[in-house]
């Protein structure tokens, strides 16, 4: 299985905590559609061959673009690379850019799974954060996306938020969950120097929720989810059965995956090496290269076999499922309970880590210090 991955850097407004690559600036829309466009068809002899399960278009927010962009888009990756009939494809949205035209362009097109941002149903809360939507522009765009005729719909939600309490974030699961949306991605904010957010909580001019309460309501708001019937296959990730997002589990697989666009990271086996790479995040050289005929690639790395068994483990244990170990022992020619024994021990005896005959995988408690868990892994 393989997957694509295609960047449109492009939001109304910069959210206040966001530091992803993208714009509140559409001067360089058509440029960078062109060599968007270019860049799928260098690639296109290059990944001959190879056949892609799942597509997704992120950001950003994609469906900001102009008109009949999204289709030409799809329909381009679709001329260039083999994609399966039944591939899982996706496209983010934001509540006020998810309209009918753009919905109905996306399933015109084959997209069959729409992720739509929330973050939050607390209107308060969204303003802070600097979100340009409203809890009413969500619940019109969760019906606008229906009427397109999309099911799989994933809604993304955030914890940890400045003026956040564990019943408002509660409120926002249990307004996800009422609209019976069968999946829910539920991050952590995360803090990261350099954005807006940051700047106003270290003059102190913004209050986050202690880590304990963070915590606290990260707990209080699975155990919803568990009692809603979602299922909680990795760890910020809740699905209804058969609605986990293939995309993202493949990248936990440690599958391969094609990145377009603007700082888009790329996973792929070339001539029997693990290769990962990524492109160039200053749009100029972007669009520069491509349109000198070059792939704007940056740090191409070959993945050594033992670092390539620890991405394997670091991202498989993220699933709640954790790691096949026969899917493991295919791929290395190993079984990894027997390569990793000392970590696999420590860690069994320490309740962080179960193994069956199948699989291993983290328990809730290891979950909670995945990456206390990893570094035992690491240090062998
Ligand atoms: S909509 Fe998403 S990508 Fe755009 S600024 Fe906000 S957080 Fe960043």
């Amino acid at each position: 299985m393989a997957g694509i991955y295609i960047h449109i850097p492009f939001c109304k407004r910069k959210c206040r905590y966001c530091d992803f690559v993208s714009f509140p600036d559409f001067a360089h829309e058509d440029i960078y559609f062109v060599a968007l466009i270019s860049e799928m068809r260098r690639y296109a002899s290059l990944m001959r061959g190879r056949r892609f399960d799942t597509v997704f278009i992120g950001g950003g927010t994609p469906t900001v673009l102009k008109p009949g962009r999204l289709k030409a888009l799809l329909t381009e990756a679709k001329r260039c690379f083999d994609i399966a009939g039944d591939a899982e494809i996706t496209c983010e949205a934001n509540p006020e850019s998810a309209s009918d035209e753009k919905l109905g362009e996306l399933i015109e097109a084959g997209a069959n799974r729409l992720s739509l941002g929330l973050q939050s149903a607390d209107a308060a809360v969204l303003e802070t954060i600097g979100r340009i939507h409203t809890p009413d522009d969500f619940l019109k765009a969760v019906s606008a996306t229906r009427s397109a005729g999309f099911s799989n719909i994933n809604a993304d939600v955030m914890h940890g938020l400045p003026g956040q309490t564990a019943e408002s974030y509660l409120d926002t699961l249990r307004l996800v969950t009422d609209l019976e949306l069968p999946h829910i991605s539920s991050y952590s904010l995360i803090l990261e120097e350099g954005t807006p957010m940051f700047g106003a909580v270290s003059k102190g001019e913004l209050a986050l929720p202690s880590p304990d309460e963070v915590a606290d309501m990260e707990d209080a708001g699975f155990e919803f989810l568990d009692g809603k019937g979602y299922e909680r296959y990795e760890i910020s990730n809740f699905a209804m059965p058969g609605f986990e997002c293939r995309h993202n589990l493949n990248y936990w697989d440690n599958g391969e995956y094609l990145g377009l666009g603007l700082n888009s990271h790329s996973a792929l086996r070339l001539k029997g090496e693990w290769t990962r790479f990524h492109n160039t995040e200053r749009l100029n050289e972007y669009v520069k290269e491509l349109g000198e005929g070059k792939l704007p690639v940056r740090d191409t790395q070959k993945i050594e076999r033992g670092e390539e068994m620890f991405e394997t483990v670091m991202l498989g244990l993220r699933k709640t499922a954790g790691i096949l170990r026969a899917d493991f022992e295919r791929r290395f020619g190993v079984d990894p309970v027997e390569h990793y024994a000392p970590a696999v021990t420590e860690l069994e005896l320490d309740g962080m880590l179960e193994v069956t005959e199948e699989r291993l995988f983290l328990t809730k408690h290891g979950l909670d210090f995945q990456n206390e868990a990893l570094i035992k892994f690491m240090e062998q």
